[in-house]
């Protein structure tokens, strides 16, 4: 492709609701245009990168035996009445009429849909199991639309459904897909890490997800530095602490006036917030419970509100309650005393000498020790991890990372086959209800993922298989001299004729302005070629990535672009 035919327009500023890398660079590069909020144009160059990204996930797909096909984004509402999803999707459902009146929305995703296909099409267990996948727009209408097309309203996903006879056949696709899933983010040279989830509002059983590991993204991650271990950061176990030390302080209770907080409390104690603990009066299923962490850990909801006796939603008591139960103004509360259930998170027992409310307006004890002031407590899992945690069913100590979602897998179960009755007649004959997964991938958001981990300031450092262009070639001052001219032509035509993409800078540009311009966008591979060089038989070399160019025989550089 030549510059002069790509009509690119690149950018010096960027957007100012740009707010990560990922999206100003796209801009700039002229990737994507904004239409409307959460609604983007895929300029040429863009679309070029789709591609890419189509095209590995769609060999991927076929190579793990599934179907393509290509679904409606306009879906009635009578399949989602049928699934009873209408009523629950809620605003992130684009809902429409028709002409007739009838209703319809625009797919956030498809299980109504492949349920009907499986439904009308699948009649016998010897047809199963069966995968099929599209690549297709979405709309979602998101709360807040942004990061460009990380979090867009329209986007394109790879969406996957298999069917099965039963559990063992799911399982086994379902690991067919996982491994699918990781070639496809190996091949694509993105650093990923695959994610136990909790499978959210879908419903079902299993589920992963798998991310992209990059600062901006949205989601926390906790990951082992020695295995493969990771999780969400909200469902990640922790373990019971170590036994504590032998006490050295005695017991005394201290005035502590108006330190309600455990960052009050350590700057009037000075004293770190990990020698305290705090204690949550909460509800419980019958009467309220305390929760008791350590001061400066966080409690996770929805590991306190499975604990049995604690109540579900989690809800924090309100002051008359907590008033009642320790008998003082909310902000005081200890275990010390307390007539209530009480739980402990494991963090807690590895304390000595520590401090906590006494139940008791302006006061805490401190030098507080299990065993002699209160009953060394039986833990439990009550918070988030943090770095350095041991990994609980794995080797080594967590790390936290951020990460983007860029694909989730989900054994479904029968939740849309159940209640759209897609069933089958198993080997006796007999009606069977089939059992469902369903693999998402975000190819749209891909690439801007794949920009967050792979860019400098000069712009994007696309990973080869996702650059639009493998090789950049820039003529200097082509226009004036007609040997380098002639020149420029046949190493162009060599190039392509090696199977190389190749852009060739026609432009009658300063050789800094296409050099920018070449970094921004990102090209792995970049030749210069000069009249001097022409004289030497030399051209000049350099990888996006490399701080500094080479100068190479002609011969060298089309041997090093060859492989
Ligand atoms: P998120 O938690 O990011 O909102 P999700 O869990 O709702 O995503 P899924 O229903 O699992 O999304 O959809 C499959 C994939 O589609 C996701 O893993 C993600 O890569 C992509 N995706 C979802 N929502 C968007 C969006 N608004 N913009 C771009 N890609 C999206
Ligand atoms: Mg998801």
């Amino acid at each position: 492709m030549r510059f002069s035919n790509l009509n690119l327009t690149t950018l010096k500023e960027s957007p100012s609701e740009a707010e990560i890398i990922s999206h100003q660079l796209m801009v700039r590069a002229g990737l994507i245009r904004r239409l409307a909020s959460g609604l983007f144009t895929w300029m040429p160059l863009g679309l070029r990168v789709l591609r890419k990204v189509e095209q590995v996930v769609r060999e991927e797909m076929n190579r793990a035996g599934a179907l393509e096909l290509l679904m409606p984004a306009v879906q009635p509402a009578e399949l989602w009445q049928e699934s009873g999803r209408w009523d629950k999707y809620g605003p992130l459902l684009l809902r429409m009429r028709d002409r007739n009146d009838r209703e319809f929305c625009f797919g956030p995703t498809h299980e109504e849909v492949i349920t009907d296909i499986a439904r009308r099409e699948l009649r016998s267990y010897k047809q199963l199991p069966v995968s099929y996948y599209q690549i297709q727009t979405k709309f979602r209408d998101e709360i807040r639309p942004r990061f460009g097309v990380m979090r867009s309203r329209e986007f394109i996903m790879k969406d996957a459904y298999s069917f099965h006879v039963d559990q063992e056949s799911l399982e086994k696709t379902y690991a067919v897909m996982h491994d699918a899933y990781a070639r496809i983010f190996e091949r694509l040279g993105l650093r990923f890490r695959i994610v136990d989830a909790d499978s959210g509002d879908i419903g079902g059983s299993r589920s992963q997800e798998f991310h992209v590991l990059a600062d901006s993204g949205e989601d926390a991650i906790a990951y082992s530095d020695m295995d493969n271990y990771a999780s969400n950061v909200e469902t990640a176990a922790t373990l019971p602490g170590r036994p504590a030390a032998a006490a050295t302080e005695e017991l005394l209770k201290v005035s502590t006036p108006g330190a309600k907080t455990i960052d009050q409390l350590a700057k009037f104690l000075k004293a770190p917030a990990e020698r305290m603990l705090k204690t949550l009066i909460v509800d419980g299923d019958s009467g309220p419970v305390a929760l008791v962490l350590r001061g400066d850990h966080e409690l996770n909801a929805v590991k306190a509100q499975k604990i049995a006796g604690v109540a579900s939603p989690l809800q924090m008591s309100d002051a008359d309650t907590i008033r009642m139960v320790t008998g003082c103004e909310p902000g005081f509360a200890g275990p010390i005393g307390l007539d209530i259930p009480v739980f402990f998170d494991h963090a807690t027992i590895s304390l000595s000498d520590f401090v906590c409310g006494a139940n008791e307006v302006d006061a805490h004890f401190v030098g507080v020790n299990f065993a002699r002031d209160l009953p060394a407590p039986i833990t439990v899992d009550l918070r988030n991890v943090v770095t350095g945690d041991p990994v609980a069913g794995g080797k080594g100590t967590i790390d936290i990372a951020r990460g983007i979602e860029v694909g989730h897998i989900f054994q479904l179960g029968t939740k849309y086959s159940e209640a759209m009755k897609a069933t089958v007649q198993d080997q006796d004959g007999k009606d069977r209800v089939m059992i469902m997964g369903c693999y998402g991938i975000g190819i749209t958001r891909i690439v801007g993922a794949a920009i967050e981990q792979n860019h400098d300031e000069n712009g994007i450092i696309w990973p080869a298989p996702l650059a639009p262009f493998d090789v950049v070639l820039v003529p200097i001052n082509m226009h004036r001299s007609e040997r380098l001219a002639v020149a420029t032509e046949a190493l162009y035509a060599e190039l392509q004729s090696q199977g190389l993409e190749v852009l060739l800078d026609d432009r009658e540009a300063r050789p800094g302005v296409k050099f920018a311009d070449a970094e921004l966008i990102g090209i792995p591979h970049r030749l210069v070629i000069s009249d001097r060089g022409l004289d030497a038989g030399e051209l000049e070399y350099r990888h996006r990535a490399d701080s500094e160019a080479r100068v190479l025989k002609r011969e060298a550089a089309l041997a090093l672009l060859k492989n």
